[in-house]
């Protein structure tokens, strides 16, 4: 279901009832990627063009902000998780499927105003006005349509921020969410003078000769097994805290991993177990369509959309793995 008008005023009311000297803070979920970087800070750039000067806009854990990203207009109002207001009057989220995914700033949900923007139909339902609508492609859809109902107009830092995240969660427009309302959006972002090329090419064609080497060995030892998802095929592969280390690569570099993966045309569904500490992995699931991955996350405690899900695992590689694949049997059967 997509918001409703009441849903909408509440969200107008929200914003507008914040003054210049409240504390406005907004929070996306931690290890961002494109969409929750680019709604917030297009966002956060919306509420300065509206006359707020008191904004804060961060996310929980590791304050790495991934290279590709580095440039987004707006990164001046992004602090680190310890330097965000800690009683905001308003509170604004963004692309966070559930309070887990807030880390240490789910406290926040206390403030006297909260709004939520995503588009997870998995969203657990935490946040006092909710703009859920899992028909939107990305966060950033949400975002500029609030922005439009509060009466901002896009300019070309706005537009380059919702561009990013709209590319990054359409998979530069080819996912099926990719609809006529997101080119006709993408369209008006363009319309401002920002460049797609210059932009894609920073957020999806650049990275480090490291990356590039630790990928090919990632990839080098995934395993086809097409009995899995019900004879409809599972990849798989796995990376390692040593193999980052080894090729002297920060984390975010894996969380395109799952692209040269889901490709593999021998498999419904493709998996990724990233390591993120002791006997703790961050496992990426996709499907081309045939087996609904979300609900495969939600069993494990994680989230997401349909055909593109996650969840954090616990133990050995294998148990993630094993978990997975019997999770995928009863769902078929
Ligand atoms: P990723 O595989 O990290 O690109 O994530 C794919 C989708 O699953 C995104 O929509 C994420 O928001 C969602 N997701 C990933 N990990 C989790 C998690 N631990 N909890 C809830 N949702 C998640
Ligand atoms: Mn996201
Ligand atoms: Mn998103």
């Amino acid at each position: 279901m997509s918001p409703s008008a009441e849903q909408w005023a509440a969200a107008v009311a929200a914003v507008r009832s914040a003054g210049p000297d409240d504390e406005v803070l907004l929070i996306c979920h931690v290890n961002p990627d494109g969409d929750a970087l680019g709604s917030m800070l297009g966002f956060a750039l919306g509420l300065r063009r509206l006359g707020l000067t008191r904004i804060r806009a961060t996310f929980p854990g590791d304050f790495t902000v991934p290279d590709p990203y580095a440039g987004l207009p707006g990164l001046d109002l992004l602090v680190p998780e310890a330097d965000a207001w800690p009683d905001p009057d308003l509170v604004l989220i963004f692309d966070v499927a559930s309070e887990s995914r807030l880390g240490g700033l789910a406290d926040r949900l206390s403030a006297p105003r909260s709004v939520v923007l995503d588009h997870h139909a998995s969203n657990t339902g935490f946040g006092e006005v909710r703009l859920v609508d899992p028909r939107a492609a990305a966060t950033s859809v949400v975002a500029e349509q609030l922005l439009a109902r509060l009466g901002v107009p896009l300019d070309a830092e706005i537009a380059e921020c919702l561009y990013v995240a709209l590319a990054t969660d359409t998979g530069s427009f080819k996912f099926d969410m990719t609809t006529v309302a997101v080119h006709e959006l993408a369209a008006r972002l363009i319309a401002t003078g920002i460049r797609p090329g210059e932009i894609s090419r920073r957020i999806f064609d650049s990275r480090p000769f490291g990356a590039m080497k630790l990928t090919g060995e990632v990839l080098g030892r995934a395993i086809l097994d097409p009995a899995a998802a019900g004879g409809r095929g599972m990849v798989w592969t796995y990376a390692t805290l040593s193999d980052l280390e080894r090729f002297a690569q920060p984390p975010y570099v894996l969380d395109t991993l799952i692209d040269p993966v889901r490709s593999v045309a021998e498999a419904d569904v493709s998996v990724v177990v990233k390591e993120i500490g002791a006997r703790e992995w961050a496992v990426s699931l996709r499907s081309k369509g045939a087996v609904d991955v979300s609900g495969v996350a939600v069993s494990q405690g994680g989230g997401g959309h349909r055909l593109a899900a996650g969840f954090t695992g616990y133990g050995e590689v294998r148990d993630v793995v094993d978990a997975v694949r019997r999770r995928l049997d009863e769902f078929l059967n």
